[in-house]
C-alpha cells in the first residue's frame, strides 16, 4: 500500500527532478513549477510522446511541458479547432456525419458527409456557433475504451449514425486488436481521436474558416463525395492576421489568375491538365530553356533530343513498368488491336503497346550504353528538355504547379565513384548561379538519406551519402539531414527555395543512382583496361518548367524581369501627331532587338498607361510635342518611377538591362 501512494518522480527538460502525488496530471505538474507557465502550457511530452496535459502522469517519466512557443503546439491547437469546427456542424446541421478532421501545413480540416455542399453563408454561421462554443469554455476529456467494449462501440457508432467512425474503429481493431481507443468529449459532443487536444474549448480563440473543397472518403473515386472544410488557427490574433493577409497576397498572384489576365497559358478539356502555353507565355518559356542552354555550354554539358514513344521493353528495364504503370500513357495502334487474340486486346495492349515516356533517364541509359565508352569520357553530362507525359488523377492536378504534360531542365551526369563529390560541387556552382540570376536568394539545401525500403549494400550507401555529404561540403554549403528520405535506390540533396512570401518550394535536386546503370548493364573501360559500372545523377535545377513557371511567377507576381518580359516596352503617343516619331522610335528599339508595341489607340493617356501597367510591362515610353521637339522620350516604371531621357540614351540602358539579366528594381 505504502508504494503505491509513494509520490511520482517526473524529470523536467533541464535535468531537475520534481515528486508529484501520484494522479497529478502534466497540467498540475506546470502549477507546481510557476502560473506563467501553467498560462502557456498547451500540451506535454511524457517520456518524449506528446500528450493531453489533463492526462494523469502513471509513472516516474521523463515530462515536458509544450507552451504555446513549441511548434507542436499549433498542430494540437489546430486539431482541437477541428474538433470544435465539427462540433459546431453538428449543432448546426443534424444529419451531417463526421469522418476524419487533421491538421495541415498551415491549418486544418474536417471532412463531413451532409445532404449538401456548405455555402459560404454556413460557413460564417458555424464559426460564429465555434465561437460559442468557444465562450463556453467546455471541459476537454478523454475516455479510454476497455478493450473488452471496444465492438460494442463500433455498433453503437453505427446505430448513432455515425457509419465512418465505426468504419475507421474496425480498421484499427482489424490491424491491432490490442489498440488503445480513445474518446474525446466536450460537452456532449464526442468523437473518435487519439488526441492530444487543449484542456478546453476556451483556449481556442483565434480561427478562421476558410473554404470548402470536395474530397472523396479514404481519397478514393470509388466512394462518396464529402465536403471538406478548411480553416485555420493561432495562439494569438496578430499571428491569424498576418496569415490571412499571407492568403490574400498568395491569392493575389495565383499562377492560374495571372497567367489568364497576362494571357501566359490556357487549359483546354481536350487536352485536360496538360497546358498551353500562349505567345506571352511560351516567350518567357523558351528565354529560360535559353538560359539553361547557355549555362549548359559552360559547365560542359551535351544536349540530346530523343523520341517520346517507346516499346515497353525499355521501361521494363528501368524498372518502370510494373512500379509506375499508374502513371504512363500508353500508345496502341490500329495494326495492334488487328493483331490481337480475340478477348485478350487488353493484356496484349498492357504487354506490347508503347510507352508516353515520363522521365528521360532510361533514353540517356540507352545512348551511353550504344558503344563501347572510355574513362576519359567521364565525366558525361547530357541534357534533354523533352516533353514528358505522366498521368496524375484529376484529384491532385493543380494549374502548372502540377501537370500530365510539361518537361524539365533534366541532365544525367555518368561519372566514376571518385568523381562524385567533385560533380556536385560543380553542380551547386551551376544551380547557385540560375538561382541568383532569378533572384531567389535564400535557399536551403537538404541531405536525404536511406529509406527503409531499399536495395544495395548498406556499404554503398555509405558510401553514395558520404560522397554526397562531400560535394556540400566542399560546396561550403551548410545542409540539414532528411533521414529516410532518399530514393530506395540512393540518397539525394534536395534544394528548397524561399519565393517572396516567404513560402518554401523544392525545386533542384541531385540524386545518386547506381541501379539504373546496373539494370541497363552500362560499362565503361577504365585505365585499367577493365570494365566497371559507371554512377548516374540525375539533376534538375528548375525541375518541371511548368512548375517552375507557376513557382516564378507567383514569386514575381507577373513583374517579370526585363530580359523574361514578353513585352518590354510599350511607346504611347500623346497625340496622333507624336505617331510618326512614335513609329520611328518602335523600328529602332526592335533594331535593338528589344521587344516593344505602339499603343496609338485613340484612348486616353491615362487608360492606356494603367493598361500598360495591369500587363505588367517594364517601360511606358510616353511621347508629346516636347519630346519630338527635343528628339527625347519620358520613360515611366512599372513602379511609377518617371525621367526624361534621349532615345539613344534609352536604348543603351534598356539592352544593357537586358543583358545582364538585372532584376527589377
Ligand atoms: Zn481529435
Ligand atoms: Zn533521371
Amino acid at each position: 500500500m505504502a508504494v503505491e501512494s509513494a509520490p511520482l518522480v517526473v524529470e523536467l527538460p533541464d535535468g531537475s527532478k520534481r515528486e508529484v502525488p501520484r494522479g497529478s496530471t502534466a497540467g498540475d505538474l506546470a502549477a507546481q513549477i510557476s502560473r506563467s507557465l501553467a498560462k502557456k502550457a498547451i500540451a506535454a511530452r511524457v517520456d518524449g510522446q506528446l500528450t493531453d496535459l489533463f492526462r494523469p502522469i502513471e509513472h516516474d517519466a521523463k515530462v515536458a511541458i509544450v507552451t504555446q512557443d513549441d511548434p507542436e503546439a499549433l498542430g494540437v491547437l489546430r486539431h482541437s479547432t477541428a474538433h470544435l469546427m465539427a462540433n459546431a456542424v453538428q449543432r448546426l446541421f443534424p444529419g451531417a456525419k463526421v469522418t476524419i478532421g487533421p491538421v495541415t501545413s498551415d491549418g486544418f480540416y474536417y471532412d463531413f458527409d451532409y445532404e449538401r455542399p456548405f455555402t459560404p453563408e454556413d460557413l460564417e454561421r458555424i464559426e460564429a456557433e465555434m465561437r460559442k462554443l468557444s465562450n463556453e469554455d467546455q471541459k476537454v476529456s478523454r475516455e479510454e475504451v476497455p478493450a473488452s467494449e471496444t465492438q460494442a462501440k463500433a455498433r453503437q457508432f453505427e446505430q448513432g449514425g455515425e457509419p465512418y467512425k465505426a468504419e475507421i474503429l474496425r480498421d484499427i481493431l482489424a490491424a491491432n486488436p490490442e489498440a488503445v481507443i480513445s474518446i474525446y468529449h466536450q460537452g456532449a459532443w464526442s468523437d473518435l481521436c487519439v488526441g492530444p487536444h487543449v484542456a478546453s474549448t476556451g483556449v481556442i480563440k483565434h480561427f478562421k474558416l476558410l473554404n470548402t473543397a470536395g474530397a472523396y472518403w479514404r481519397g478514393n473515386e470509388k466512394n462518396k463525395m464529402l465536403t471538406r472544410i478548411y480553416g485555420t488557427a493561432y495562439f494569438s490574433e496578430a499571428d491569424l492576421k498576418a496569415h490571412l493577409t499571407r492568403l490574400e497576397e498568395a491569392a493575389k498572384r495565383d499562377h492560374r489568375k495571372l497567367g489568364r489576365e497576362l494571357d501566359l497559358f490556357m487549359f483546354s478539356e481536350a487536352a485536360p491538365a496538360m497546358p498551353f502555353f500562349l505567345p506571352k507565355g511560351a516567350h518567357v518559356y523558351n528565354k529560360l530553356v535559353a538560359f539553361i542552354r547557355e549555362l549548359y555550354d559552360r559547365y560542359d554539358y551535351q544536349e540530346v533530343i530523343t523520341p517520346l514513344a517507346y516499346s515497353p521493353e525499355m521501361f521494363r528495364t528501368s524498372g518502370h513498368l510494373g512500379n509506375y504503370n499508374e502513371n504512363m500513357y500508353r500508345l496502341w495502334t490500329e495494326d495492334e488491336c488487328e493483331h490481337a487474340e480475340p478477348g485478350h486486346l487488353h493484356e496484349e495492349l498492357q504487354a506490347d503497346s508503347f510507352v508516353l515516356k515520363p522521365m528521360n533517364c532510361p533514353s540517356h541509359c540507352l545512348i551511353f550504353g550504344s558503344r563501347r565508352r572510355s574513362y576519359r569520357e567521364l565525366p558525361w553530362r547530357v541534357a534533354d528538355f523533352a516533353r514528358l507525359h505522366r498521368y496524375e488523377r484529376g484529384g491532385v492536378v493543380h494549374g502548372l504547379a502540377r501537370v500530365r504534360s510539361f518537361s524539365q531542365d533534366d541532365a544525367h551526369i555518368f561519372c566514376t565513384q571518385e568523381q562524385v563529390p567533385g560533380e556536385i560541387e560543380k553542380f551547386i556552382k551551376f544551380l547557385y548561379e540560375v538561382y541568383e540570376v532569378l533572384g531567389f536568394s535564400e535557399i536551403l539545401v537538404k541531405l536525404a538519406t536511406r529509406p527503409e525500403k531499399r536495395i544495395g549494400s548498406d556499404e554503398l550507401w555509405d558510401q553514395a551519402e558520404a560522397a554526397l555529404a562531400k560535394g556540400l561540403e566542399s560546396g561550403g554549403l551548410p545542409y540539414e539531414i532528411l533521414p529516410g528520405e532518399g530514393a530506395f535506390y540512393g540518397p539525394k540533396i534536395e534544394f528548397h527555395l524561399k519565393d517572396a512570401i516567404g513560402r518554401t518550394w523544392q525545386l533542384g535536386t541531385i540524386q545518386y543512382d547506381p541501379n539504373l546503370p546496373e539494370r541497363f548493364d552500362l560499362i565503361y573501360i577504365g585505365e585499367d583496361g577493365k570494365e566497371h559500372r559507371p554512377v548516374m545523377l540525375h539533376r534538375a535545377i528548375l525541375g518541371s518548367l511548368e512548375r517552375f513557371f507557376a513557382v516564378y511567377l507567383e514569386h514575381c507576381a507577373g513583374a517579370f524581369p526585363l530580359w523574361l518580359a514578353p513585352v518590354q516596352a510599350v511607346v504611347i503617343p500623346i497625340n496622333e501627331e507624336n505617331d510618326p516619331y512614335c513609329r520611328e522610335m518602335v523600328d529602332r528599339l526592335r533594331a535593338s532587338g528589344l521587344r516593344v508595341e505602339l499603343d496609338n489607340r485613340n484612348e486616353s493617356l491615362n487608360y492606356r498607361i494603367r493598361e500598360a501597367q495591369v500587363k505588367k510591362i517594364p517601360y511606358m515610353l510616353v511621347v508629346g510635342k516636347k519630346e519630338v521637339e527635343q528628339g527625347t522620350v519620358a520613360v515611366r516604371k512599372r513602379t511609377g518611377s518617371q525621367e526624361v531621357m534621349a532615345v539613344d540614351e534609352l536604348i543603351k540602358k534598356l539592352v544593357e538591362e537586358v543583358e545582364t539579366k538585372a532584376l527589377p528594381a
